[in-house]
């Protein structure tokens, strides 16, 4: 039996302590599930073992030989491999040459082809895994591509596989034979951590739970006998939930209709109506298609079916500047990658979205645009000592009221928010929360889009379900728990 052990691991990201003092082992022989809301702190565990991330302080030991690594590489080539949700295949290449990359056998000056192949059907029959060797990737599903990142991880004998939401886009029927595969695995001396959010998984593929929130670890359960509730009462602790201000109510009028939006892709056929002055939620686990919805609305990507009516207006192909020219704003998730000019300075960052309304291409109306600059720093309570400064010399919390601020000098009708609080800290996501209202007693109706659910009650007016693309029933804050709107997002 093999031993993975961590000793009082911390991990400080600027304004966000990601893990805090955890110490935890896992076994081999057992697959070792790690859950924990959006944030608690599973993916920072796991780049640590995998050596991308550096722990700020505290070790880990593998059968009682403290490991270190200075990479990925080295962290592979010290027994650890990851499968991420990400696939790392090349499409172009068959499963063997895929396996083996980099390594390939050779017999004099080129490669052992029947070599190659001989050592895939040998670990795939080993593993259990019926694809050919010489089948290429593009052929695949993606539940059998899936498999074959497991075989090449398993293909260099690690002494701990990492395996990070393996079903998270998969259907139901894959998923059983992807456990199989999985299970197979508990014969090997590896050690198997296995990252799920979905709960109703536990019971078919892990021996036991391990428990993170807020950076914290709360406790590791046999699952055996686990009841429901008390693994959402580890996950969620006792919730304090702020409301939205009492007073703020919304209009009747309609001032977005969303009907039947399909992408052809993650988005099926999803519908919501927006009010004046309503701040609407989308709750839905990752992958259910709610970014991807809230793209085709502004235009940044195409919906291929389905209609989308602004104002009263129907809205033939949205793009991002007409949506902008009409009154749409969009916050992306990823600021760092789109929101925001990292080398712009504060100003430039905050004067983006409303270029056109500070002149044309040849003259900026500087007097104009200092206003618009000095509106938002004040109105937002941005905290800057010159908005000369670079945009990413300031926090987190601080980075997203710049990009919230951008959009709010096209002075919008609508807000459409991906995830607005990932990465920042309470304090700031309060803040931002507080905009959206003051937004929304001006009569600015926001869409917010949250995978933290909690967050959606506290507030949102109404919250409307979305899973596997499709939208389901809208709910009211007031009338729902956390675990209840949980288990409605993932479909219990
Ligand atoms: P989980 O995987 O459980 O969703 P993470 O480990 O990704 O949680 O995140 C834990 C906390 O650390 C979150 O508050 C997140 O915003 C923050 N965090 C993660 N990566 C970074 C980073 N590179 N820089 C700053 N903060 C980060």
């Amino acid at each position: 039996m093999s031993i993975l052990e961590t000793k009082e691991i911390s991990k400080q990201y600027p304004g966000t302590l990601a893990l805090n003092q955890v110490s935890v082992s896992f076994e081999s022989g057992k697959i070792n599930a790690l859950v924990g809301k959006n944030g608690s702190g599973k993916s920072t565990l796991v780049n640590i073992f995998s050596g991308a991330v550096k722990q700020t302080s505290g070790q880990f030991f593998l059968d009682g030989k403290e490991l270190s690594f200075s990479s990925p590489e080295d962290a592979q080539n010290h027994g650890v491999a990851t499968v991420y949700q990400e696939l790392s295949l090349i499409p172009g290449l068959t499963v063997a040459e895929n396996i083996f990359i980099g390594r390939l056998p050779v017999k004099g000056f080129s490669i052992d082809w029947k070599k190659t192949y001989k050592m895939a059907q040998d670990l795939l029959d080993e593993l259990g895994i019926d694809i050919s060797p010489k089948e290429v990737i593009s052929n695949l599903t993606a539940w059998q591509c899936q498999m074959v990142e497991i075989a090449k991880a398993m293909s260099h004998n690690p002494k701990i596989l990492q395996l990070d939401e393996p079903t998270s886009s998969l259907a139901q029927n894959e998923v059983e034979s992807l456990f199989k595969i999985i299970r197979n695995l508990k014969k090997k001396n590896v050690i198997i951590i296995y990252i799920t959010h979905k709960l109703q998984e536990l019971s078919q593929i892990a021996d036991n739970v391990t428990v993170l929130r807020d950076g914290k670890l709360i406790g590791v359960r046999e699952i055996a006998g686990l009841p429901h509730q008390e693994l959402i009462n580890m996950m969620f602790g006792n919730v304090e939930i702020k409301s939205r201000p009492a007073d703020l109510k919304y209009s009747d009028e309609v001032i977005l209709d969303v009907r039947h939006i399909s992408d052809g892709r993650k988005v099926k056929d999803a519908s919501f109506q927006l009010h004046k002055g309503e701040v609407l939620g989308i709750a839905g686990m990752l992958g259910s298609g709610r970014t991807e919805l809230l793209s085709c609305i502004f235009g940044a990507q195409q919906a291929i079916s389905g209609e989308i009516s602004f104002q009263g207006k129907k809205i033939e192909k949205p793009t991002p500047t007409k949506m902008n020219n009409l009154g749409m704003a969009m916050t992306q998730e990823d600021r760092k990658r789109i929101g925001l000019n990292l080398n712009g300075t504060i100003g430039q960052n905050l004067c983006y979205a409303s270029l056109n309304r500070l002149g044309n291409s040849f003259i900026v109306d500087r007097a104009k645009e200092k206003q618009f600059i000095n509106r938002q720093i004040n109105d937002l309570a941005i905290k800057v000592s010159s908005t000369d400064y670079q945009v990413s010399s300031l926090s987190g919390g601080n980075q997203q009221k710049v990009v919230v601020g951008n959009w709010l000098n096209i002075e919008p009708q609508v807000i459409l928010f991906d995830e607005p609080s990932r990465g920042i800290d309470v304090n700031a996501k309060q803040q931002i929360f507080k905009i959206v209202w003051d937004q929304a007693a001006r009569g600015v109706s926001s869409v917010i889009v949250s995978t933290e659910l909690e967050e959606l009650i506290e507030v949102c007016h109404r919250i409307v379900i979305m899973r596997g693309g499709k939208t389901y029933e809208t709910v009211l804050p007031e009338e729902i728990t956390i675990e209840k709107l949980y288990s409605m997002c993932m479909g219990e």
